[in-house]
């Protein structure tokens, strides 16, 4: 099988992969649709990964072999693959923190899913992994990204009528303008690019040009790009008693400025939020296949695994694209 490998931001390689070999309770998926992830682009920008990675985790396939122990799946069917799984057991768990559970990130699809075929590990297979019908497989690769978005409302009180700003108007900001929306809140989306701005208008939400903003107050703010700015402007946005989503990674080591008073005397409350669970990917598939959420019109791009490395660049620039789908 060929998979796209990473050697760094300008040199991802095409190279060809023995087919990985499944366990009796694991599965093998044909690889249909993988999203280009924010997180993929900071992790080949920023070299976090080792040479010879390969990465892509927004998988959508078809089931092309099943271990002798598999029951709850067949081979054939269209299925959503989670990258990572819970154990649902541990303090962690417990606590509603899936994502930090120890389990969570050593269950990992192999290899990333910019390649042919993947191995989907048991707990996946087991407790998170989920088939489609009626949707394609574009829409099933948005269940991840939407996930990891429903996780940070999970996270956050929201009452009808709120005033919600979200910060980055990229395809992770407007899946999230999609979730505001649903949840009877009234919307402004910041950012410094005006080509994404017009994105925000069409979708029904206020744009806002990022550096323009004073004065503003609101009641939650979500900070879906990862720079020091975003916090920032998250920071002076925010109202009195109100909450700020740290949903976006920034460059390593970054650093912030924070006045406790601040947070002491205005009872702000910030949440942090990573990746996705199990229960999120549940939803955020709900949402797609009910018509909801119309995820379609996210996308800008798609290409082939061979353009990877382009694709990548793209997203990172931030430049007239949002969705890049590779179809392997
Ligand atoms: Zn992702
Ligand atoms: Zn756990």
């Amino acid at each position: 099988m060929k998979a796209a490998v990473y050697y760094g931001l300008d040199d991802f390689r095409i190279e060809e992969r023995p087919l990985p070999r499944i366990g009796e309770y694991e599965v093998l998926v044909k690889v249909r649709a993988c999203g280009v992830c924010g997180t993929d682009v900071h992790k080949a920008v920023h070299h976090t990964v080792e040479d010879g990675t390969i990465l892509g985790h927004e998988v959508a396939g078809d089931i092309i072999e099943t271990g002798r122990e598999v029951t709850k799946f067949e081979t054939g069917e269209k299925v959503v693959v989670p990258h990572h799984t819970p154990c649902f057991a541990c303090s962690y768990c417990h606590h509603d923190h899936h994502t930090l559970c120890d389990q969570y990130t050593k269950t990992n699809i192999d290899p990333g899913g910019f390649s042919e075929v993947i191995r989907v590990p048991q707990p996946n297979v087991e407790r998170a992994m989920l088939s489609f019908d009626h949707i394609d497989y574009e829409d099933a690769a948005f269940v991840e990204p939407l996930a990891c978005c429903i996780h940070a409302w999970d996270r956050l009180v929201v009452f009808p009528g709120d005033t919600v700003l979200i910060v980055g108007a990229g395809p992770i900001g407007l899946l999230h303008l999609e979730l505001a929306k649903t949840r009877q809140t009234e919307v402004l989306v910041a950012d410094i690019k005006a080509s994404r701005l017009q994105q925000v208008e069409k979708r029904g939400g206020i744009p806002l040009q990022a550096r323009e903003i004073t004065g503003l107050e609101a009641d939650i703010v979500v900070v879906a790009a990862g720079t020091t700015n975003a916090y920032e402007l998250a920071l002076s946005s925010v109202k009195k008693g109100g909450q700020i989503s740290f949903f976006a990674e920034c460059p390593p080591d970054s650093q912030i400025a924070l006045d406790p008073n601040v947070v002491y005397s205005k009872e702000l409350t910030f949440t942090g939020s990573y990746s996705s669970t199990p229960r999120g990917h549940w939803k955020a598939l709900n949402l797609i296949e009910s018509g909801v959420l119309d995820v379609k019109q996210l996308i800008s791009h798609r290409f082939g695994l061979e353009d990877l490395g382009r694709a990548i660049k793209m997203a990172s620039r931030a430049e007239d694209c949002l969705k890049i789908m590779i179809k392997p």
